[in-house]
């Protein structure tokens, strides 16, 4: 096992099996362990009644606690703030939706890979937060089987909150590989997205796992001089060497690629900006996702007009490139991500704790989340 000190839920069954057996336990027990954890949903080992009490009270309980729920008004999406044990805040977010032409509703589950982000984007609540650790993939999986159930398991995982996955690679393919094994949670590779902002040598590293995931690339500008202006990380990795990287993604999974385009008013929304964008994406297996900005800390940043955003995406498509705007409810998912930590530490600066599961709108928030989910142009479509 590698030096991270792991959870239980961080675990595979076989290294389960060597703990319990270490212990003196049959080996077995280590697979209850692992049904409980992952197919059951139980993390609190107290409660895992098939267990001996013996075992029971050796294993230690997941690291996170929940602090603080929220709801949004329609009870689609729900946000919910985890604290690590060693004070750390984690964001996850969930979302239901019912897409056409699919026999089931789905629900996705958004989940962060660190606490902050390195990478510094200058539209992105976590980047200026600025980086404080990995998550270890207990503490990813974990974000998950918080929200999954009996009645209404999951059906996806998007890599898209806080941190940039392929920043922690280990422990986000570790995540992956435990969100996906068949004593689990079972849930198909083709349901997982991972989002990066491009770091160049981990996407060609992933396109060669074998894994059947989607991969979401964050590319917000056509141009260097833009990107690398809004995101840090094109200066090292700049936009050629990133669709290179992405084409090679496509060529070893078949998988079509996906880019983010976050649009921002005056800054990357002009017909000509499309027009480059789709000079660029021209002849790609992939889909653009136009994400109206939400909310940054950067006050010069806003979101482009529903009407803009329209031109562009039919300006995409005008050219041949799949494209669709996220519905302002899906956006607010990504980068609410990031937001809700942000308030509750502007709330803790004000206010005593409070109890789970208030409704949506409460206090500090009220202004920023009606305003994210309020119902969406019905020319924004969910992706
Ligand atoms: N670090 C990864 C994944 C997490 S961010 C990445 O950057 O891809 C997930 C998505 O949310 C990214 O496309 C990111 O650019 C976008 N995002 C971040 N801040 C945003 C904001 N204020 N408004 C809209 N999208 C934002
Ligand atoms: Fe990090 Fe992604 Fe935010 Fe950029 S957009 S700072 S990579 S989380």
């Amino acid at each position: 096992m590698s030096e991270v000190t792991r959870s239980l839920p961080g675990l595979f069954p076989d290294e389960l099996e060597r703990l319990v057996v270490s212990w003196g336990e049959p080996a077995y027990r280590g697979r209850q362990i692992f049904h409980n954890i992952h197919r059951r949903g139980i993390l609190d080992p107290s409660v895992m009644t098939d267990l001996p009490l013996g075992l029971r009270t050796r294993l230690v309980k997941a690291g996170s606690e929940p602090v603080r729920r929220l709801r949004s008004i329609d009870g689609l999406t729900s946000k919910l703030l985890l604290r690590s044990h060693d004070g750390q805040e984690i964001e996850v977010v969930e979302m239901k939706t019912a897409p056409a032409g699919e026999p089931a509703s789905r629900k996705t589950i958004c989940v962060s890979t660190q606490a902050g982000c390195a990478m510094g984007c200058v539209f992105c609540v976590t980047g200026q937060f600025g980086f404080a650790r990995n998550l270890e993939a207990g503490e990813i999986v974990e974000q998950v089987l918080r929200f999954s159930t009996p009645t209404e398991p999951v059906s996806n995982v998007v890599f898209m909150g806080m941190g940039e996955p392929l920043a922690n690679y280990g422990e986000s393919l570790r995540a992956i590989r435990l969100l996906t094994h068949p004593d689990g949670l079972r849930l198909g590779a083709r349901r997982i997205t991972l989002s990066t902002s491009g770091l160049v040598p981990q996407m060609r590293r992933l396109a060669d796992e074998h894994l059947q995931i989607g991969l979401a690339v964050s590319l917000h500008a056509a141009k260097d001089e833009l990107r690398s202006s809004l995101m840090p990380v094109n200066r090292r990795w700049p936009i050629g060497e990133v669709l290179a990287a992405a084409d090679y993604y496509v060529e070893r999974t078949g998988r079509r690629v996906s880019f983010e385009y976050t649009l921002m008013a005056g800054v990357n929304d002009a017909d000509e900006q499309a027009d480059d964008l789709a000079h660029l994406l021209y002849g790609r297996l992939c889909h653009v996702n136009l994400i109206p900005l939400n909310p940054s800390e950067d006050a010069s940043l806003h979101a482009s007009s529903t009407q803009r955003a329209l031109a562009f995406e039919a300006r995409l498509r005008h050219a041949g490139i799949a494209a669709t705007i996220r519905v302002n409810r899906g956006r607010d998912i990504l980068a609410a991500c990031g937001q809700l930590r942000l308030a509750e530490r502007k709330r803790r600066e004000r206010l005593p704790p409070l109890p789970l599961g208030e409704g949506w709108g409460e206090g500090g928030e009220r202004g920023r989340t009606s305003a994210a989910t309020s119902a969406p142009s019905p020319a924004l479509r969910a992706v």
